[in-house]
């Protein structure tokens, strides 16, 4: 009953988004339609300024149709766990500055300043290279469209702590000067089409780049959220995970290493054997590495912790402990908590992305694995190279 009512739930949702997306594809429609009937059965009779004036209707409805169309396929391809990630290591402040330059004509036709405060020696993100541009556009052109002439847009950064630990977690915030959010709003602003109140206003949009920013990053093991006073400016702000150097660099002291002959030890616990004999023929393939298997948690928490490999592989469906709590007890012993452990899973992709980052994997695979992105990412924590 309770599988029931999620699903009739999920459909009622999809059937409100689908007439949402008719309803918003329509409305430019029509426009187009009705200015280029207009042009079409009077254009002798309309003065130059008229047809030019729905001309630039008939221009500015098929470009907002054609944005339109585009956020929907995107939006529709994260919603169905079809949106390819490809988490690595990425240094985020070139990429901002990247960001910042792009929307510096459109800044200046507004008179809004961009000043970008992000700190050059923020540690490496754990995240999607486009899609963290893709955000970053997003929350920038938002701070320049809804602000004022002579306003700015203050884009910084932080690593957060909680007050004594470092939380693997690095804000990047975007502050603009401009209209603000109305308090009565403000509970509506990731809702798909919801434009707050300026569908009929000069500044275009589709009410979409918000929710599909809070998806994205909830997907890539992050969060977004904001602070805003009316008339007096808005601050969005987005945590992402911090890569795998990143943590490394924070406990040095434990960092695993070759063994004395200069090979890396990476231990897999994984209870079938047929999925343990396919990474044994991987790894026969690789100068460096070594593999050990464990065929449950326990035997594999005690291995990483007399072998302290450089790398542990992780099934995620153990029978008796699971490869969640493994990981866990894995963060909690002094011994082993620097070991980076990488997920592989028979799951879905979203969901395993999402509970995976958030449990603290440096990475996960979903079965059946991809052999080129398994050695990609042995390679990533051994440097193991292939033979
Ligand atoms: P769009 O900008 O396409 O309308 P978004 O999903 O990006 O859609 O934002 C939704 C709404 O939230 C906007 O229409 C606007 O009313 C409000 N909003 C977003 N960012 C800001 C901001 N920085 N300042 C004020 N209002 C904002």
């Amino acid at each position: 009953m309770r599988a029931r009512e999620t699903s009739d739930a999920q459909n009622r949702a999809k059937t409100e988004f689908l007439s949402s997306v008719s309803h918003e594809l329509r409305t430019p429609m029509n426009a187009i339609l009705g200015f280029g009937r207009l042009l079409e059965q009077k254009s002798t009779q309309l003065s130059p300024e008229k047809v030019s004036n729905f001309a630039n209707h008939i221009v500015r409805s098929g470009q907002h149709l054609l944005n339109l169309i585009g956020d929907v396929l995107e939006l529709s391809k994260i919603e169905s766990g079809h949106a390819n990630f490809t988490i690595e290591d990425v240094v985020a402040p070139p990429l901002i500055a990247e960001c910042v330059d792009l929307l510096k004509e459109k800044a200046y036709e507004v008179k809004v300043a961009l000043i970008d405060n992000s700190d050059a020696d923020l540690p490496p993100l754990a995240t999607d290279r486009g899609r963290f541009r893709q955000i970053m556009l997003n929350l920038l052109s938002n701070a320049v469209k809804y602000n004022r002439p002579g306003g700015t847009v203050t884009v910084a950064s932080r690593v957060l702590n909680d007050g004594v630990h470092n939380t693997g977690m690095v804000r990047i915030s975007v502050a603009d000067t401009g209209k603000g959010i109305a308090l009565d709003r403000q509970g509506q602003i990731f809702e798909p089409f919801n434009r707050l109140g300026r569908e009929s206003s000069e500044i275009e949009g589709t009410g979409i780049g918000l929710h599909l920013t809070k998806r994205l990053i909830e997907q890539l093991g992050g969060a977004i959220g904001f602070e805003s006073v009316p008339a007096k400016g808005s601050t969005f702000w987005v945590d992402f995970p911090t890569g795998v150097a990143a943590r490394g660099d924070a406990k040095r002291d434990a960092s695993p290493q070759a063994d004395a002959d200069g090979n890396f030890t990476v231990l897999y616990i994984e209870d079938n054997p047929l999925h343990r004999l396919l990474m044994e023929e991987v790894f026969a393939d690789l100068t460096s590495a070594r593999l050990t298997t464990a065929n449950d948690a326990e035997s594999g928490i005690e291995m990483a912790v007399a072998l302290k490999p450089a790398l542990i592989l992780m099934d995620i469906d153990l029978p008796g402990m699971s490869g969640f709590e493994a990981r866990a007890r894995l963060a909690e012993s002094r011994e082993t908590s620097s070991i980076p452990v990488v997920a592989l899973t028979a799951g879905a992709p979203d969901f395993d992305m999402q509970q995976g980052l958030a449990a603290g994997f440096a990475d996960y695979l979903t079965k059946p694995f991809d052999i080129e992105r398994l050695i990609g990412v042995i390679a990533r924590f051994t440097s193991a190279p292939r033979a």
